[in-house]
Order: structure tokens, then sequence, then C-alpha cells
């Protein structure tokens, strides 16, 4: 039986990007002593505290169906964190509760773009922001940011956005490459969606991990709440990536209409998740550091390590759980370093070529891995590229 063209298409019949993952979960899985610096799962589980909240509000019985937009005191606490944090007036009718990130940014694409209609993304991104778009039906357009600028979006660069697009979707702090937008970047992207009228997705999953400057909630920028869907997530920010929970804040028509698309696809979110949700808010920005710490230590870890030699370039970078390599030097393509890396020093990692044609010959190592190993496998990669140069004839030392 034929499938539909909508979910044959989802990757256009190309990679999706997660290859080198799942060669090195199948070397695992044969028994290899893999280091796995591939995904954005921190190396801790679900603080035990959330876990008795959890455990509580299931045998209290909320196990049955909970409310589709999500329980009021959820939605009302994500509403106050969003408005303590940016200013913008936020209430409970502002934000649905969406099982996860991932259902959210599908979700926001659903709400704002008819089949055909092209939506905007930033280059490099995340892995599955393409396929999410092809999902919803609109056609996926992405716009260069260079490493040139620190992969910071410049006003000339977004503006070379073809005419007729209905979204923009962005993502600060960056995946893959942790940089934080700054300010000039983020007014040239509200300039653009002035100008073109644009919805913007605003993808904040990572905003409690900002390791230098602020974080800028582009929703909170002259006019642009009435025309910005932030999708947020509890997944990094309280390590409950296996909870699938998250949000969208909106205007309100817009929730409305998210909440008809929940009641026809999701049906909502488990209650007691949500209840869990409520008392990790409630923790405040205590728990969110605490959470943040080991990828702030391990990300001084690396800065010392990369300082002391002038092969594998850092990108600078002020958030997020991930490092970007500039690996350019060692003659070798993302993809060609990481499977390399996998096969000769068992460690793994992430291409740049993952996550768009920007981050060509870069790879993305995620933190998370305990602070001796980290440093230890920095180490080898190190030593690695090193011995790539060598063999590739390019200096290095
Ligand atoms: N956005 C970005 C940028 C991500 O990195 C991720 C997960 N890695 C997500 C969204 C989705 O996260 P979740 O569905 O776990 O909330």
């Amino acid at each position: 039986m034929k499938l539909s063209r909508r979910i044959t298409n989802l990757t256009e019949g190309g990679s999706d990007g997660w290859e080198v993952f799942y060669r090195a979960r199948r070397m695992a899985a044969q028994g290899a002593k893999i280091t796995e610096l591939t995904i954005g799962e921190h190396d801790i589980g679900t603080d035990p505290a959330i876990l008795e909240a959890m455990h509580q509000a299931a045998m209290g019985g909320h196990t049955g169906y909970a409310s589709v937009p999500g329980v009021r005191s959820l939605r009302q606490a994500v509403a106050s964190r969003v408005q303590a944090a940016t200013g913008v007036p936020t209430g409970a009718e502002n934000v649905i509760i969406t099982p996860g990130g991932q259902a959210a940014l599908f979700a926001a694409h659903m709400a704002v773009c008819d089949p055909g209609d092209t939506a905007l993304f930033l280059d490099p991104y995340y892995a599955t922001y393409p396929g999410t778009i092809r999902g919803a039906g609109a056609t996926p357009h992405a716009l260069q940011t260079r490493a040139e600028d620190g992969f910071q979006p410049r006003r000339t660069g977004l503006f070379e956005a073809p005419q007729g697009a209905r979204s923009l979707l962005i993502n600060s702090p960056n995946n893959p490459t942790g940089v934080v937008y700054d300010r000039a970047a983020m007014e040239a992207i509200a300039d653009l969606c002035h100008e073109r009228d644009l919805w913007l997705i605003s993808d904040e999953v990572y905003d409690t991990q900002i390791w230098e400057g602020k974080h800028i909630s582009p929703r909170a920028l002259p006019g642009m709440a009435a025309r910005t869907l932030v999708v947020g997530s509890m997944s990094k920010s309280h390590a409950m990536t296996g909870s699938r929970i998250g949000w969208i804040v909106a205007p309100e028509p817009a929730v409305a209409a998210l909440i008809d698309l929940a009641t026809n696809a999701t049906y909502g979110v488990p209650g007691y998740i949500q209840d869990a949700a409520v008392f990790a808010l409630g923790q405040g920005s205590a728990l969110e550091e605490q959470i943040a710490a080991p990828f702030r230590r391990r990300r001084q870890i690396a800065a010392r390590l990369l300082e002391a030699q002038n092969l594998v370039g850092l990108i600078r970078s002020g958030g997020a759980m991930y490092l970007m390599l500039d690996i350019r030097a060692t003659g070798l393509s993302g993809v060609e370093f990481a499977n390399r890396l996998l096969d000769e020093r068992s460690i793994a990692v992430m291409p740049g070529e993952s996550f768009g044609r920007a981050a060509a010959g870069h790879i993305r190592v995620a933190m998370t891995v305990a602070d001796d190993a980290f440093a230890a496998a920095l180490t080898t990669l190190l030593d690695f590229a090193r011995h790539i140069a060598r063999q590739e004839n390019k200096v290095g030392q």
C-alpha cells in the first residue's frame, strides 16, 4: 500500500542527520565502549523531588484525561515565568501545554502555515526543523548564517529571504552552535518579520543555559508579541527529556486554534506529568541553575583545552549544552571527521553537516558526560585532529 507523500518525503529521501548517532548506539549495543557526545541528553536523571511530585499526583488520581490545553496551574506558571523574564504581559490564555518542544514546533507551523507556504529557518539548525516544516505541509527554506560572523544572523543574509514566505523559525541559544543571538541580530529578525509580515516561531528551549551575554526573547521587541509564537520545554531546563512536556506562548487567537489542533492530534499531556512540571517550575531559578551548572563547568574545561592549540577552533558561544568546533584545518569534512573519530577513537560526536550547510567542516560536541570523561574525550579528539592533520599533510601543533 502506498504511503502519503507527506510522510515519505519528510526527509526528502536524503539523510536525516542522525546516522553517526545511530551507528554509535549500534556499536555500544554490541559491547563497544563509546563516549557519546551526540544528543542533548543530560548525564543526570530527573530530580527525585520532581519524580516524587509525579508519583504523588499519579497516586492522587490525576491519571485520567487531563485538560486539553493544559491544567490551569501549569499554564499560569508558564505565563508568570515568561512575563517575569521578558516583561511582556502574559496570561494563562496565551499558553498551551504540549507533549514536548518538538510537538510544539510542529503545532506552531500547523497554526501559521498553509500547505505549500514557504517557512523560513536559519542554518545551522536543529536537525528536525526541515522535516517538521514538511510534516506541517509547508516548504522549508533555509537562510544561511556564516561561520565568519560567528553564526550570528546578519541583516543582509536575513533580507535574502524569498518574498511571500509565511513564517520564520529561529533558535537562540542555538542548537547546534551554542550561539546566543545578540540584540542587533534579534532587531534585524524583528524588522524582517514586520517588513515581510512573517510569523516568528522562536524556539527558546535552551533559555536557562546562558553562559555569556543575555538571552533576548524576540517576543519582547516592539510590536512582536502579536506575531510571535515562543516554543518552550522542560526537557533541557529541568532534565525532563523523557517526560515530554513543553509549551507554546502565543497570541490568544493562535492558542485557541492550537487547542482545536490538540483536541484532534494529541488530546493533551498526562496530568501527573503536568503536576510534576508545576512543582518543578515552583522551585524557581535555583533548580534551573543547578541543572545547568555541569555544562557551564564543562564549557570552561573545554575552553582551557582548546586554548592550548590552534588546529581546532572553538566557535564563540554564549549558551546551550553543546560546543561547535571548526575542524576545517584537518582537511576532513565534519561527516568524515565524526565517522573516523568514532571508528578510530570510539568517541561519537555529531557532524556539522547534520545541521545544515552553514556548519559544514564543523562538529558538534554535546557536553553530556562527567567532567573527567569529558576532558579525556576532548583531549583524545584534539590528539586525533593532530594525527589527521599530519596524515593530510596540513600544519598543526
Ligand atoms: N528545539 C531544539 C533546538 C532542540 O535541541 C530540541 C531537542 N534536542 C527540541 C527543540 C525538542 O525538545 P523536546 O521535544 O525534548 O522538548
